[in-house]
């Protein structure tokens, strides 16, 4: 959400980002609406006062004794009346098309945000490992999957749908290992961990930017205002929601949690094995800072490090992107993504998405802090993947696979593998 006096001086910007994220929004349309909403208002507030006035004179004439005059004033007032309910209706329904067009209004983006129209457009930052050189042909993961007896598509499809998996043996320790792997970071970070429901109520998706745009992506429960989380995110900005809260440090929140998605639009994409699924595991990083773009920079540097030094300790080649413009949801100022080297995609795969957003959630959310001069401001909100799994099992399993079909367990995250250095296939 910004705000609307900001956007009736900057709605050329505001334009530009809801053209560059294709989103279909007037914002001159907008303009109009608030404009009719605000004369409404002022003719509705020009005739209560008129029918106070009446209705003083009508009292003051009834104790001079006058009742015609005090009819008079009565029966004018009743017409005002008629007139005022009319006019607040229609002033409600402006305040209400007012309403449902600003939760269109995208964030603006940063200046250094590059353009384009889709994740093809996106500027590569830097490099980070080598993508391994088989001299063998090397298996895909739901292969290793297979051999190790551990990843289970058939039965997860049966009993589930399309989009749907089994883990079992090691592969449903490695999903457990590398959340707490990437939860101890955190916490070492200095990161509050949080268990918080996946099941929320609309107004909390509102609050966090992914309602009314994007309701496609979330499952909703039969006869219930609660939606299932596609990630912590949802939650972990809402907490605070209406609250002012304590920001002279920046507050650090960790989740993980099961994540729900339809994947509506996602036909035909990424269809084999555990790359695009509806129901995935994530380690979410929030962040809620002073309304200080300086500070919102360095942390967003902070949680995409974090995230970073995560892949490193898997010892996984990834890269960082600058995502442009047409790639960017309705509530990001600024994004970086990383994406992990997948050797049966022979490419890089998004893996994470470490997004600043400025205000803009906050002011959804009404989260507020006090300045040094005592001045209530929104906050502003961060947040990155730590570990999204399924999806990590990817690049863990196909980067780490050994000729004679073993796959080697990064040394750091042995300590959560039952201190096993390799798996082997059975038999
Ligand atoms: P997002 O919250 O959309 O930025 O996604 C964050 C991360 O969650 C992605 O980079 C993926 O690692 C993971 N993810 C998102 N959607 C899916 C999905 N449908 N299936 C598996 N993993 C997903």
């Amino acid at each position: 959400m910004l705000d609307m006096n900001w956007i009736r001086e900057h709605r050329e910007e505001v334009q530009r980002a809801a053209d560059g994220k294709g989103i279909r929004l007037s914002v001159g349309e907008l303009l109009a609406a608030d404009e009719r909403r605000r004369r409404l208002l002022k003719e509705a507030e020009q005739l209560r006062h008129a029918r106070n006035e009446l209705s003083r004179e009508a009292g003051i004439a009834m104790r001079a004794g006058d009742d015609e005059r005090a009819e008079e004033a009565k029966r004018r007032a009743r017409g005002i009346n008629e007139r005022l309910a009319a006019l607040e209706a229609q002033e409600a329904e402006a305040k209400r098309q007012v309403h449902e067009l600003m939760l269109l209004v995208p964030n603006i983006v940063s200046p250094d945000t590059p353009d384009g129209a889709s994740d093809a457009d996106n500027v590569e930052i830097r490099r980070v490992g080598e993508p391994p050189v088989f001299d063998y042909k090397p298996l895909d993961h739901v292969e290793l999957g297979v051999l190790h007896d551990m990843i289970d598509m058939p039965r997860g499809v049966k009993m589930a749908g399309t989009r749907s998996y089994v883990l079992k043996g090691a592969a449903a320790w490695l999903h457990r290992a590398v959340q707490q792997l990437a939860l101890d970071h955190l916490a070492a970070k200095g990161f509050t961990l949080l268990e918080v429901p996946v099941a929320v109520r609309g107004e909390a998706f509102e609050a966090a930017g992914f309602f009314p745009l994007g309701k496609d992506q979330v499952y909703g429960i039969a006869g219930e205002n609660l939606w299932l989380a596609g990630t912590a995110e949802v939650p972990l900005v809402s907490l605070y929601s209406g609250e002012t809260i304590d920001l002279a440090e920046p507050m650090r929140l960790a989740a993980a949690s099961a994540c729900f998605r339809s994947e509506v639009g996602s036909a035909g994409r990424d269809v084999h094995g555990l790359y695009r699924v509806h129901q995935f595991a994530k380690v979410e990083q929030v962040v809620l800072c002073r309304a200080d773009p300086e500070l919102a920079e360095k942390l967003l540097q902070d949680i995409t490090a974090n995230a970073e030094e995560i892949l490193q300790m898997l010892e996984l080649p990834y890269r960082v992107v600058a995502v442009c413009i047409g790639d960017m949801a309705q509530k990001t100022y600024k994004q970086f993504d990383i994406e992990t080297w997948m050797p049966s995609r022979g490419a890089y795969g998004e893996t994470h998405s470490s997004s600043c957003l400025l205000d803009f959630q906050a002011r959804r959310a009404n989260i507020r802090y006090r300045d040094a001069d005592g001045i209530a401001r929104f906050a502003y909100t961060l947040n990155n993947t730590a570990v999204a799994t399924p999806r990590i099992l990817i690049p863990l399993l196909e980067n780490h696979q050994q000729p004679d079909g073993s796959i080697r367990i990064p040394k750091a995250l042995r300590p959560y593998m039952q201190g096993r250095e390799r798996l082997k296939p059975p038999g």
